[in-house]
C-alpha cells in the first residue's frame, strides 16, 4: 500500500509548482534556475546562473544595440501576399492576420537605421519568436532594401538572425530570397562597405545557408545551434553518429565557420570595436 500513500505527495508537489505565478519567475532551460523575470530581463534574457543566452524579441535586440531611441524603422508595412494561397491545416493568410493581431508587425524581421556608439549604422533583426524567424519574400525584400538603404548612405550593415530556414509557406519564393540576400550582401561588399553577421540560436536551413553566412565578421552567440540540415537528416543519410557538440556556434569557431563568440552583454562593445577597424573615416558622417 505504500504507493498509496506515496501518489499525494507527488500531486501536492506538482500544485505547489503551479502555484508559482505566471510573468513573476523564468526557469532557465539549460540549468532550471529559477529566477525573477525583471532580472532575467534586465540582463537581456541571459541566465545569471549558467549564462545561458535565451531567445530575444525583435525589439529587445534593437534596444541593445542602437543607442536609445535613435533607431528608425525601413519598410515596416511590407505584408506577404500569400502568392500560393498556402494551406497546411490553417490558411497561411490566417496565421500571418494573427500574428499581425498579436504583434503589429507584418513579418519577422526589423531593418532601420541607428546609432551604434554614435555611428551610423543599418541593422537588421531577424526575430525567431515570429513564425520561427523564417524567411519569405517580405524578409527577403527587406534585407535587400536594409542594404541598398544602407549604401547609398554609406552606412556598414549588421544582421542578427535567428531563424529555422526558409517559410516553407511560400514555397520557391521563399527558396530565391537566398540568392536575392547574397547578392544585396556582394553589391554592399562591391562597394568597399562592411557587413558583420550575428548568428543566435537558431540559425539554420535557408538563412545559414545565403547572408547570414556572408559577413566580413561572422559572430555567433554562446550554444548557437548553427547548421543546414538537421541532425538527424545527416545522421541518417551519411549513417555516422556525428559529434555531440555538431551545429553548435563552438564547434563551428573551431572549423572555421565563425570567427568569434561573444556573449549577449558584449555583443555592442564588440561590434563596435570591429566597425572602428572596418569603417573608413569618411563612412563615420552621419547619413545625408
Ligand atoms: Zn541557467
Amino acid at each position: 500500500m505504500g504507493w498509496l500513500s506515496r501518489e499525494p505527495a507527488r500531486l501536492q508537489e506538482s500544485s505547489e509548482k503551479k502555484a508559482i505565478p505566471s510573468g513573476v519567475w523564468e526557469k532557465c532551460p539549460s540549468c532550471n534556475e529559477i529566477v525573477l523575470t525583471t532580472d532575467f530581463e534586465e540582463n537581456h534574457r541571459v541566465c545569471p546562473s549558467c549564462g545561458f543566452h535565451s531567445r530575444l524579441p525583435g525589439e529587445e535586440r534593437v534596444e541593445l544595440l542602437i543607442d536609445r531611441e535613435t533607431f528608425y524603422e525601413w519598410d515596416h508595412d511590407i505584408s506577404s501576399t500569400d502568392p500560393l494561397e498556402f494551406n497546411d491545416g490553417r490558411s497561411y493568410h490566417d496565421r500571418l492576420k494573427t500574428l499581425w493581431k498579436k504583434t503589429k508587425r507584418y513579418d519577422a524581421i526589423i531593418t532601420g537605421a541607428g546609432l551604434l556608439e554614435g555611428r551610423p549604422v543599418g541593422l537588421g533583426v531577424l526575430d525567431f519568436t515570429w513564425m520561427g524567424g523564417s524567411m519569405g519574400t517580405v524578409v527577403g525584400e527587406r534585407i535587400r532594401r536594409l542594404f541598398a538603404r544602407a549604401r547609398s548612405h554609406r552606412m556598414p550593415v549588421i544582421m542578427v538572425s535567428s531563424s529555422g530556414g526558409a517559410r516553407m509557406h511560400e514555397g520557391l519564393l521563399s527558396l530565391m530570397q537566398m540568392a536575392k540576400t547574397c547578392a544585396a550582401v556582394a553589391q554592399h561588399r562591391d562597394a568597399g562597405l562592411p557587413f558583420i553577421s550575428v548568428m543566435c540560436d537558431p540559425t539554420t536551413g535557408g538563412v545559414a545557408a545565403s547572408y547570414a553566412m556572408l559577413g566580413d565578421i561572422n559572430l555567433a552567440e554562446p550554444r548557437a545551434t548553427i547548421g543546414f540540415a538537421g541532425r538527424r537528416v545527416i545522421e541518417t543519410t551519411i549513417r555516422q553518429k556525428l559529434p555531440d557538440d555538431f551545429q553548435t556556434a563552438e564547434f563551428l569557431l573551431n572549423h572555421g565557420m565563425v570567427d568569434r563568440i561573444v556573449k549577449r552583454q558584449e555583443m555592442k562593445d564588440e561590434i563596435n570595436n570591429l566597425l572602428s577597424i572596418l569603417c573608413e573615416p569618411q563612412d563615420l558622417t552621419q547619413p545625408k
